[in-house]
């Protein structure tokens, strides 16, 4: 059972085929198994997971339930979790208890939810393999030798391999989308605005977003559901109530117009990919869509003006982790300066004191007009590239990622090779946009994902898109022999 999706769970719940409490001892049991391989959970919350399946199978019995009721789910450790240890897969969080929950975790533990454990991530999500862990790397279930991607990839590797039935991840430069793309399956960024940030802990907080990572477009939705929509909590979640992401799923792609962006076909892109983008795109014009070619012509920049944009927003947001309210705190300090230094050269890793670095120089007084704020023009010529493609074309489709998975330990050397693997998902983040990957080929028994993007808060559009390629293809259906 462990295999279904969401959707196929949830009807068999609601069958009374089996119980929440048997499908969540059956990922528990899983977990036990594999997670030594894998290394996706960071926190296995046992007892909680069979509370919340206790809770949840009463609810059904009563009548009392939703879609996501006793699904059994996973939250990236970057959400807060009440009692529940919250790590940022950092030494600076090793110990800390979250006293409440991120909105994200409180809107699916009310509609039911279980919670099998918190996933393993990059540092501070900072990094495309998920290897700047401080709890180890996490393994492709595709590939053990392989990376999953990052920093979502402790959540892509328990979907893929079957060790929760969905989970939650965020996407600052493309931590959903990459490591959906590496594990072979789907990853939802939603426009900035769309999902409260309240309780996840900050990144590059004028980019940072939560979605869901899911075995299809459908589980998706019915995530979304559940987590899109307006959060007194968070000023810069929009105040729009969210559509009913499963009503326009079915929608006809008849007439749909889909721009290929002439930029992301050109040098750097692997044959292999590219193949697999053109088979979708044939499948998309036998539903009905035309395509055309679009410029994003300034999509080159994305990552230079992202390398300075997010490293600065992290150099701000991480300062709090100074040893004295909470977090790691090193031992015997001699006076307050020591105490602040050595807490925050032990606890942090050394990517994430690279962004610190970075992001402190780029805001300094001297270079400030320089780097921040030439970055900041940049990514207002981003988002005008979206905008004139958008008067002309529905959705864009286009790689999610230049290659299929690399392996452990390749691109560690060199920082700028790992940044480039974003090279596709980080300019959507600029522009504010919702974006997708979707599995859509394979290649030497790797995956190969495919990028959705879709105009300001058009994420219905995108889901349908993606549900309707879904329903003609079965990429998303194949899995890792584990
Ligand atoms: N790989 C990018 C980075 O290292 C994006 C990470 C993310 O989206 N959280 O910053």
């Amino acid at each position: 059972m462990s295999r279904r999706t969401v959707a196929e769970l949830s009807r068999s719940l609601a069958r009374g085929e089996f119980s929440s409490t048997e499908l969540t001892r059956d990922y528990l049991s899983r977990i036990k198994q594999f997670n030594g391989v894998y290394n996706a959970y960071i926190t296995v919350t046992e007892e909680l997971a069979l509370a919340q399946a206790t809770a949840a199978d009463q609810r059904r019995a009563r009548g009392e339930h939703g879609p996501l009721t006793g699904i059994p789910i996973a939250h990236k450790d970057i959400f807060c979790m009440q009692d529940v240890r919250t790590t940022c897969a950092s030494k600076m969080l090793s110990n800390f208890i979250s006293p409440y929950n991120a909105t994200v975790v409180e809107r699916l533990n009310a509609a039911g939810t279980v919670t099998l454990g918190k996933t393993n991530m990059d540092e501070f999500a900072m990094g495309s393999s998920n290897e700047t862990s401080f709890f180890g790397a996490v393994r492709n279930p595709w590939d053990p030798e392989r990376v999953p991607g990052g920093s979502s990839g402790g959540s892509a590797a328990a979907v893929a391999a079957d060790l929760c039935a969905i989970a939650t991840g965020t996407d600052t430069g493309g931590s959903i989308r990459q490591p959906a793309a590496f594990c072979g399956i789907t990853g939802f960024k939603p426009s900035y605005g769309r999902i409260s940030r309240w309780g996840m802990i900050a990144f590059a907080s004028s980019l940072d977003q939560a979605g869901p990572i899911s075995k299809s477009a459908e589980d998706a939705a019915l995530m979304m559901n559940a987590i899109a929509g307006p959060d007194s909590k968070d000023s810069t979640c929009v105040d729009v109530a969210a559509p009913d992401y499963m009503a326009t799923l079915n929608d006809s792609l008849q007439g749909l117009r889909i721009g290929v962006p002439r930029q992301h076909l050109a040098e750097g892109l692997g044959a292999e990919v590219e193949s697999a983008l053109q088979a979708a795109l044939k499948v998309f014009e036998s539903l009905g869509a035309t395509i055309k070619e679009v410029d994003l012509p300034n999509s080159h920049l994305s990552v230079s003006a992202y390398y300075v944009i997010a490293p600065a927003e992290a150099s701000a947001n991480l300062s709090r982790f100074d040893g004295v309210r909470y977090g790691y705190r090193c031992a015997d300090p001699v006076n307050l300066e020591d105490m602040y230094k050595r807490s925050r050269s032990e606890g942090f890793g050394s990517e994430v004191k690279r962004r610190i670095m970075i992001g402190t120089y780029a805001l300094s007084a001297g270079f400030y007009d320089a780097y921040y704020i030439k970055a900041q023009q940049i990514r207002r010529l981003i988002k005008q590239d979206f905008d004139n493609a958008f008067k002309d074309v529905d959705v864009i489709i286009g790689p999610t990622t230049p290659h299929t998975a690399f392996k452990l330990g390749e691109k560690n050397s060199d920082p700028v090779t790992m940044y480039l693997e974003d090279i596709y998902t980080i300019a959507v983040n600029l522009a504010g946009l919702p974006g997708m990957s979707i599995p859509a080929g394979s290649h030497k028994g790797l995956p190969i994902g495919i990028q959705l993007v879709g105009k300001d808060f058009d994420e219905a559009r995108l889901l349908n898109v993606a549900h309707q390629y879904q329903q003609n293809t079965d990429w998303h259906l194949q899995r890792p022999e584990v």
